[in-house]
């Protein structure tokens, strides 16, 4: 049900007035809306596209008691018998073509129900800005000589300036600017404005493209001969896109099976019938490499990542919405692509975090893309070695197809995959510390260096000290706006935290006892890094976290320089454990398989099987063959044995049923209050006062835990809590938070957030 102003209020129909054009209208800010505007004759001639007023177009509107005017997005225009004197009249039209088309305006809207947003806030998320503000585009008034005033010229009675600009726009194959003009005519504006105003001249406006971007030429490739498995991969969505009907296809293939080269025929298929694709990829894998690929195959392809530029994304979003490009390559946010004629969605790497949003409308492209795919009846194919359990539970129930890949392309094997117990090794070294490096890992890498191999290794900590401890009196270094231990960075010599960016220089001496003993401790890329040239100083070692990747093009540049072998080392931080196709990597050490285990979030487990198999997957991609090693502290933990043995089978199964006990989905549904401000007390109290209102509105079927102090309890000088409720069925949770939250006032500087299906737990 829509909800309008009148629905607490009816008004008194006047039964004989005429029905009126009212046209719904939301906003990104303020109460959730919609609100009706009569819509005036002007707004409703549709031989004037520049000012109609259709949905998906933006309007400007008097808005409150001062009747300032603000910009709403119109979502519907009805004929209706309404008191017209109770409404206001819309103004102006924003946009010369409708934004969001009607299957946008129904997601959006969906959205804003599933993830419990007001719907122009979602809608204001959705559009690039680039496009609300058509980024690339002028404005230009163009002028020309009506055909009746063309065809009597030399009957008019003129001044010689005057004769010279007709003659001049008459002789023009195209319409001018009054610049243009004045420019060829050799006079000023005066004498062209004479001849506007005089009929003789007419004006128009367009909207012009001030600048165009071209792609590289690429080489083109052809298909691949596919094996057996891919073969039967490829029926299946064939068949899912035959019946033209939703269905949802989840691609379990372990890395390098060839999962890619499955969707690319199947989007091939799709581009064959007319019809578009969307892909979406994890932002960190929309490399060159990745494009390139699709490129080789595709032309015409639209990319659209968060790096664009507005006019990139404007220009791209056009291509998109006029049918031009065929397949859309993207992150997160491409799930909104305006395709016209939409065959097929597909999700790469499916189980990665980063594709749910967390800002609002903290929306997860999977879910959307399913809603979006469910609509438009189309079939969805998600692709991942590590799907996630939500995911995983779907297929293996049977509500969607699965298909495995068990078998890497041209039967190469997975790598062999070792796991170094760092107690022994701490042990062997009589309880010294092992370094970085334990002496099985640097075995193997002067092996693999020796063959001329490269080595690829993961620390997911930048820096180079995780902690700054003074062992006299226990002082540890935290940052003073946040619960979070400062992180010491050699570049600079300067503490950083990690959460708010605050730096200081580190202290000389305890601040607190005075000694001057202060420890370093913890392993950062850093602290790796240097570990790295003093082990193996003949070899080049580059290094890859967010600290050395600020520049744009830094990570691409880093990356060609590893394909060239240009370094035999490459180091970092998760940004290199996903989808790099080295075939020379014979060497793959995770330095800590332990530092997401620890983390307190019921994924901990899922997150470090994930991990460690995709950076395994990094290895024998080639010839040459590859191998892992994986350094622990919990060789027997679940989640590290079994990405050892590749067995991701056993490792969802056994995670499954400890979900299952636990209500954590997938199932369960959850959602995470998050309430913070600078007053701990405050915060609390309004946290039990939330956690209270969820419970009368939810009953026996929620489950809440907390609220309970967030594991980052300080941040940017905000005390923060926390706290998880659950549900079996995703609408009891959802209505019950809804119930819970309407009309809840927050004391003065307390603010929350609920954050649906989080992921984020920190
Ligand atoms: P995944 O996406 O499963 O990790 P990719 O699609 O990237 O796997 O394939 C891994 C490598 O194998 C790529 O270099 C790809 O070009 C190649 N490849 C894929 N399918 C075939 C095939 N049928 N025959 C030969 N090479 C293939
Ligand atoms: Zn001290
Ligand atoms: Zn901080």
């Amino acid at each position: 049900m829509q909800r309008s102003l009148f629905d607490t209020n009816p008004a008194p129909w006047e039964t004989d007035a005429p029905p009126c054009v009212v046209a719904s209208v939301l906003f990104a800010k303020g109460p959730a809306g919609p609100f009706d505007y009569l819509v005036p004759e002007a707004l409703r001639d549709e031989r004037k596209p520049e000012t109609y007023l259709e949905p998906g177009r933006r309007v400007r509107v008097p808005f409150g008691r001062g009747n300032r005017t603000v910009v709403g997005y119109c979502v519907e225009v009805t004929t209706k018998q309404v008191d017209a004197k109770k409404l206001k009249t819309a103004q102006t039209v924003v946009d010369s073509q409708s934004l969001i088309n009607p299957a946008m305006l129904r997601l959006t809207r969906w959205m804003a129900d599933y993830y419990l947003s007001s719907w122009g806030q979602v809608l204001e998320a959705v559009v690039p800005a680039g496009v609300r503000t058509r980024a690339g585009t002028r404005q230009m008034v163009l002028l020309s000589v009506p055909t009746r005033v063309a065809a009597r010229l030399t009957q008019l009675k003129l001044t010689d300036k005057q004769r010279k600009v007709l003659e001049t726009l008459v002789g023009s194959p195209k319409p001018l600017s009054t610049k243009q003009l004045a420019n060829r005519a050799g006079c000023t504006p005066a004498p062209i404005s004479t001849l506007r105003k005089q009929g003789l001249i007419e004006a128009h406006t367009e909207r012009l493209q001030t600048s165009t971007l071209t792609e590289p030429p690429v080489e083109r490739e052809s298909p691949k001969q596919l094996n057996a498995d891919q073969q039967q991969a490829l029926d299946t969505i064939a068949a899912a896109l035959d019946s033209r009907t939703n269905q949802t296809v989840l691609l379990h293939g372990v890395t390098g099976s060839g999962k890619t080269e499955v969707y690319i025929q199947a989007i091939e298929k799709v581009v064959s019938f007319g019809r578009q694709a969307i892909v979406l990829v994890p932002e960190i894998s929309l490399t060159p490499q990745t494009v390139g690929r699709f490129r080789a195959r595709f032309d015409q392809i639209a990319v659209l990542h968060s790096h664009q530029s507005d006019v990139e994304r404007h220009q791209a979003w056009g291509r998109i919405a006029r049918g031009e490009a065929p397949v859309v390559v993207g992150a997160r946010s491409a799930v909104f692509a305006p395709t016209p004629r939409l065959g097929l969605i597909v999700i790469d790497e499916e189980h990665e975090t980063t594709f749910k949003q967390d800002s609002p409308p903290r929306y997860h492209a999977r879910e959307v893309a399913l809603e979006r795919a469910r609509d438009e009846q189309v079939p969805v194919v998600l692709a991942s070695a590590t799907p996630s359990l939500e995911a995983w539970s779907k297929a293996s129930a049977g509500d969607w197809t699965l298909v495995s890949m068990p078998k890497r392309v041209s039967d190469r094997p997975l790598p062999d995959v070792r796991i170094v117990d760092l107690r022994e090794e701490s042990q062997l070294r009589g309880g010294r510390g092992v370094g970085a490096i334990s002496r099985p890992l640097q075995q193997a890498m002067d092996a693999a260096l020796r063959d001329d191999g490269q080595v690829i290794l993961l620390l997911n900590r930048r820096g180079f000290s995780t902690h700054v401890q003074c062992p006299s009196c226990g002082f540890k270094l935290e940052c003073p706006h946040c619960e979070v231990a400062m992180t010491y960075h050699r570049d600079g010599a300067v503490t950083i935290c990690h959460w708010c960016d605050h730096r200081q220089p580190p202290p000389r001496v305890c601040p607190d006892c005075g000694s001057s003993a202060i420890h370093y401790g913890g392993l950062g890329t850093q602290k790796l890094e240097m570990e790295v040239h003093r082990r193996f100083p003949k070899h080049e070692c580059l290094r890859m976290d967010a600290d050395t990747m600020r520049r744009p093009g830094s990570h691409e540049q880093a990356l060609d320089r590893f394909r060239r072998g240009e370094a035999s080392i490459l180091l970092g931080t998760q940004m290199i454990a996903k989808g790099l196709d080295f075939p020379n990597v014979t060497v793959v050490g995770v330095i800590s398989a332990d530092t997401a285990l620890s983390l307190p979030d019921f994924r901990a487990a899922e997150r470090t099987f994930q991990l460690v198999t995709q950076v395994a997957g990094r290895t024998g991609r080639g010839d040459k063959g590859g191998r892992v090693l994986v350094q622990t502290y919990d060789p027997q933990h679940e989640a590290i044995a079994a990405a050892a043995r590749h067995d991701y089978l056993r490792f969802a199964n056994r995670e499954l049923t400890q979900r299952e006990a636990t209500g954590f989905p997938p199932f369960g549904s959850l959602v995470r209050l998050i309430i913070r401000g600078a007053v701990e007390k405050t915060v609390e109290a309004f946290a039990e006062q939330l956690a209270d209102r969820l419970r009368a509105a939810g009953g026996d079927e929620l489950r809440i835990r907390g609220p309970a102090p967030a594991p980052v309890a300080k941040l940017r000088g905000d005390y923060r809590f926390h706290l998880l409720a659950s549900a079996e069925e995703s609408d009891t949770l959802r209505q019950a938070t809804r119930t819970a939250t309407t009309d809840l006032k927050p004391p003065d500087g307390v603010r929350w957030i609920a954050d649906i299906d989080a992921v984020d737990m920190l």
